[in-house]
């Protein structure tokens, strides 16, 4: 009989862990070394090579998540992405970008790109004709993020994955508000799997990381890259992220279950003008995310009514803290228009759909109940009267 696959708990709890051989600790060591033998060795190890004991074993856990065959761990979201974007992209090669995405990826394209004689192009909408319409003949990648930042769009991965095929573009999707918990990509057939571990991974507002996945040609590749840019990570926060993976999947249920709940209450709350939540059945894209997502995400938006002043609501709110950033079990809330696309100019982000009434919540694992109790008593300040 072939042995049963390990369920994803197992996975999170278990894979790549170090087996501490010399004294029967539970857990893996940390090992800080910035230098290794090089003689009479199998692997010449060095941080920034990306291949001590704790980054490789790491970089195991994320590649099994993401049903993939290898990983790398980086300093930071923003090095795991700048870092697969330059692996595959030279001067007079084109990338064409889903419209929204993430504030700092949409500074990377647009600020250095250029500087690289890389050419882009931002989608105007989300459908396959708005992605193939792009496409030309230097064309080489395709990048998406969905959920997206901040309106929680969907994009069809199967319908991107298969656009690349047609075309050989290599397929880099922004994975970070869904998880490998929620969607795993690579089962849609997309490319490579880029994470700010920043969120969810680290999940405790407490460190900063990123990671990318892929086939092992795909990571060769951008190791190439990788170890020339060195972005890597300190194996003291990869060992604290580690420690926090082992919990990935309990959090992000729970914070998808919670926000599931808040987005459907606050979709019957008069004061609320609208939520964007792709597990809400009014919303247009409700089927898309079913088909590709195991579960939601742990995010979402709403606007606020024309009664209520969102500064005052903000500085109303007890628990939920308007603060940057976002995954951390504690729930947080920022305006968009005011941080994450604020570099963006108010008709960029007019034509996004980012007014300044619009908020994005992130759910955390706190009890329903209170989240929705907070949520009230600010709107009841925040109404002009
Ligand atoms: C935060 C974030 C990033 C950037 O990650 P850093 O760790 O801040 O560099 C990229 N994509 C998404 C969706 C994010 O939320």
């Amino acid at each position: 009989m072939k042995p049963k696959a390990p369920g994803i708990n197992t996975i999170c709890t278990h894979v790549g862990e170090i087996k501490d051989q010399q004294f029967k600790g539970a857990i893996s060591p940390l090992y800080m070394s910035s230098s290794y033998a090089y003689e009479n060795v199998d692997v010449k190890r060095y941080p920034r090579y990306f291949n001590t004991p704790n980054q490789e074993g790491l970089s195991k856990k994320v590649a099994r998540l993401e049903h993939c065959d290898a990983a790398l761990i980086f300093g930071s979201g923003m090095a795991a992405i700048s870092t697969a974007l330059l692996s595959f992209l030279s001067k007079g090669d084109h990338v064409v970008i889903q419209q929204s995405i993430y504030g700092g990826a949409f500074n990377f394209m647009v600020e250095e790109l250029p500087k690289y004689g890389i050419e882009f192009d931002f989608t105007e909408g989300f459908s396959e004709d708005d992605f193939r319409k792009k496409i030309k003949e230097s064309t080489k990648v395709i990048y998406i993020e969905t959920p997206s930042n901040p309106l929680m769009k969907i994009t069809d991965m199967e319908m991107i994955a298969r656009i690349a095929k047609e075309f050989k573009l290599v397929s880099m999707i922004d994975n970070t508000f869904a998880t490998p918990v929620n969607q795993r990509p690579a089962d849609f057939g997309i490319d490579i799997m880029i994470h700010s571990a920043t969120k969810y991974f680290g999940g405790h507002s407490d460190l900063c990381a990123g990671a990318v996945a892929g086939s092992q040609e795909h990571i060769d590749r951008i190791w190439n890259t990788a170890k020339n840019l060195g972005g890597s990570l300190s194996d003291y926060t990869v060992w604290l992220l580690e420690r926090s993976m082992k919990t990935l999947a309990l959090r992000v249920k729970a914070h998808s279950r919670n926000a599931r709940k808040i987005a459907k209450w606050l979709e019957k709350n008069s004061n609320i003008k609208k939520v964007y939540y792709p597990g809400l059945r009014s919303n247009p894209e409700f089927k898309l995310a079913k088909k590709q997502m195991k579960r939601y995400t742990g995010m979402l938006s709403f606007e606020l009514g024309n009664d209520i002043d969102p500064n005052i609501f903000l500085e109303s709110l007890e628990m939920i803290k308007p603060s940057m950033s976002l995954a951390g079990v504690e729930s947080t809330i920022i305006a968009p228009s005011k941080t994450s696309h604020a570099l963006l100019g108010e008709a960029e982000r007019k034509k996004q759909g980012i007014g300044e009434n619009l908020l994005r919540l992130s759910v955390g694992i706190e009890e329903v109940d209170d989240i929705k109790t907070d949520i009230l008593q600010a709107l009841i300040k925040g109404k002009i009267k």
